[in-house]
């Protein structure tokens, strides 16, 4: 129980950001020569400031968990998702190509913009709630902070391509 509490994030119920990190080495310790090696995909919510202000940080951490729960949908098997900040999250995808991720992440992606949030108290609309999205495959060799770098800035230029899109790094 004790260890359950360290790895996991209270707000969501995810991973944090050390039990992902922990995981991310133990992914690359099995990962076999020849093998197929993991995808990550960093998320980060469109315009969360706009929620905050407009609705407050409770709703706020509302939403954080609704899209933590579309994560926990889209996900199967040794697939982990963890809370890597504030409104940031990582899903970790063990031998999977990018398009596999890209698919995953595209999937993730639909079943936020599709919901139609409302507030429990007024039963108002909160209005349309999206993600970005940045995929990076593992290199042979790369650091993990690189690898981990990768996938941001590619989210990074999902926000600047516009948003509520994914962009798949480089190799
Ligand atoms: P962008 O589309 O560029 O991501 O715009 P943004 O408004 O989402 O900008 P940014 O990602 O920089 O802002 C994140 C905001 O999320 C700032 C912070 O106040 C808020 N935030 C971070 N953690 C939490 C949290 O746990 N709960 C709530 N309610 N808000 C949080
Ligand atoms: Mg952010
Ligand atoms: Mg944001």
């Amino acid at each position: 129980r004790e260890r359950k509490r360290a790895i996991t994030d209270p707000l969501t119920g995810l991973f944090n950001r050390l039990a992902l990190i922990d995981r991310l080495q133990a992914v690359l310790g099995e990962f076999v020569e020849g093998g197929e090696p993991p995808s990550m995909v960093m998320f980060d919510i469109d315009h969360f400031k706009r929620v905050n202000d407009t609705h407050g940080h409770l709703i706020g951490d509302r939403v954080i968990r609704f899209v933590a729960q579309a994560l926990q949908k889209n996900i199967k098997g040794k697939d982990c998702a963890a809370r890597y900040g504030g409104e940031e999250f990582i899903v970790l995808l063990p031998e999977t190509p990018p398009h596999g991720a890209k698919a995953v992440a595209d999937n993730i992606l639909t079943t936020v913009s599709q919901a139609q949030l409302v507030r429990a108290d007024s039963k108002k609309p909160l209005g349309k709630i999206t993600v970005s999205a940045g995929v990076a495959h593992y290199r042979r060799g790369e650091d993990i902070m690189d690898f981990i770098e990768r996938a941001d800035r590619a989210l990074y230029q999902s926000k600047t391509d516009g948003r509520n899109r994914v962009t798949v790094a480089g190799e």
